[in-house]
């Protein structure tokens, strides 16, 4: 029994890191910033990746995003502690987040880029479908009710852990390189995927890199190198090298 619930609380952990990086890279710093530009290979990879561990809808995601950066901490931030109370966010991230998300002049004024295209309406606006295939292929590896247990550790890990660091701690508490309403934690930029180097990410949107000091570590700029070496990706942004301004 030991080693089932072993088994389970490391798939959920292998789980919440592939949507961590997956989100970070494609759909945060490939498509929300444009910083990167994906083979469509690698981008096709990244969709299906996406839409199997956690059903997110791409549009939906980067308008949000979109909006976050044009309003940050300002009346229409869709999820600013400063607005709406630390625990607020902390917990009810993605109750924000859905309430953004359906609003179609959102979607239409940030992202009207990202309208879906034919994989979208096929297959990757079913959410549901996604994530319901992507269980039953963990089951196949570690057994039923083994994936069911990892898919839901998963769901809380992602969604009430990983998500509210970046959009809530984020914008509340840390270090600061550069004078903005967000901070950086380089401890959990480990957990994070490097999004917990919040503060430097504000200060230069556009740098596929969110490291700076030595002593920050960016897991995905790491991943990124890779896949660049690999010709899987090219970086578009110029990458963060700016002096600290504060
Ligand atoms: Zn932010
Ligand atoms: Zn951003």
């Amino acid at each position: 029994m030991t080693r089932q619930i072993l088994i389970i609380a490391l798939t959920s952990v292998v789980l919440t890191q592939i949507a961590t990086f997956a989100t970070s890279i494609y759909l945060h710093r490939a498509l929300a910033h444009r910083s990167l530009s994906l083979r469509p290979i690698v981008e096709l990879l990244f969709r299906a990746g996406l839409w199997l561990v956690t059903g997110v809808v791409r549009q939906q995601w980067v308008a949000v995003h979109r909006k976050h950066h044009t309003f940050t901490d300002q009346e229409g931030d869709p999820h600013s502690p400063l607005l709406l109370g630390f625990w607020k966010v902390q917990l009810g991230n993605v109750y924000y987040y859905v309430q953004e998300a359906r609003k179609p002049e959102t979607l239409r004024k940030f992202a009207p880029d990202l309208i879906p295209d034919r994989w979208e309406r096929a297959l990757f606006v079913r959410g549901w479908i996604g994530v319901g295939i992507g269980t039953i292929l963990v089951g196949l590896a570690i057994g039923w009710w083994q994936a069911a247990a990892a898919m839901f550790g998963h769901a809380i890990l992602f969604v009430f852990v990983i998500g509210p660091l970046i959009n809530g701690l984020g914008h509340w508490m840390g270090g600061q390189n550069f004078r903005n309403t967000a901070y950086n934690s380089r401890v959990l930029a480990w957990l994070t995927g490097g999004e917990s180097l919040h503060n430097n990410h504000h200060a230069f949107p556009r740098s596929p890199k969110f490291s700076l000091r030595r002593s920050e570590l960016d897991p995905s700029w790491l991943a990124i190198r890779i896949l660049a070496a690999l010709r899987l990706v090219a970086v578009v942004g110029a990458p963060l090298q700016t002096r600290v301004t504060r």
